[in-house]
């Protein structure tokens, strides 16, 4: 049987993944912001928990067990999504500024500060390969195991990346958020095949019209 999703589905689990960076394909977990009715894709904690899984912040055993835990206790599914809401928000709100030229707004900085410490404080340095990385046990700390690993890339890239190469997409109704790795810094787009492609059949539309 064919399962068309109906429009109250949330894409969360599979939606593309072209931020570039974690932090940022975390921003572009919304759809159309800056335009009239943008689409949320995390409208419960088991959306966070399905995205999670997706963009593979959490391995599979790990996410089932989240998605039985979120919807057996109802004040871990709002801390989870409340938390992941927050976090979303200013790092949208940061990247969106620094996109344009600007300065990451301080209240916002603030705030990743804040949910990075916190998510740190339940974190295990480990081996991994020839260094230490940060490491979460779901179990013990579901909604840091979460949100850590998002952190933790929005902090490198602010920390050591060339911001300039910090983009929001020119799509119509898109406001996606990515990381350009060209290396002449020319990508515009979220995804060239959706919103390059809109624009470009916008273009000849008007061309066509103007005669
Ligand atoms: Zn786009």
């Amino acid at each position: 049987m064919v399962s068309i999703p109906t429009p109250e589905e949330s894409r969360a689990g599979s939606l593309t993944l072209i931020g570039g960076e974690l932090a940022f394909d975390f921003t572009n977990t919304s759809s159309g912001r800056g335009w009239p009715a943008p689409t949320e894709h995390l409208r419960s904690a088991e959306n966070v928990v399905a995205w999670a899984r997706h963009a593979k912040v959490l391995g599979p055993a790990d996410a089932d067990w989240l998605r039985g835990a979120v919807a057996a206790d109802e004040a871990l599914a709002r801390r989870l999504l409340r938390r992941a809401l927050d976090l979303r928000e200013a790092l949208y709100a940061i990247g969106v500024e620094i996109a344009a030229g600007s300065p990451a707004p301080a209240p916002q900085v603030d705030r990743l500060a804040k949910e990075h410490a916190a998510c740190v404080a339940h974190a295990k340095l480990t081996p991994d390969g020839g260094r230490y990385i940060w490491s979460w046990t779901p179990r013990e700390a579901a909604v840091e195991a979460v949100l850590g690993p998002i952190a933790l890339s929005a902090l490198a890239t602010l920390g050591q990346a060339d911001l300039t190469r910090v983009k929001r997409c020119e799509g119509e109704k898109c406001g996606w958020l990515f990381f350009d790795t060209t290396k002449n810094k020319s990508r515009r787009w979220c995804e060239m095949e959706v919103c390059g492609n809109r624009a470009k059949q916008k273009r000849l539309g008007a061309r066509m019209r103007g005669g």
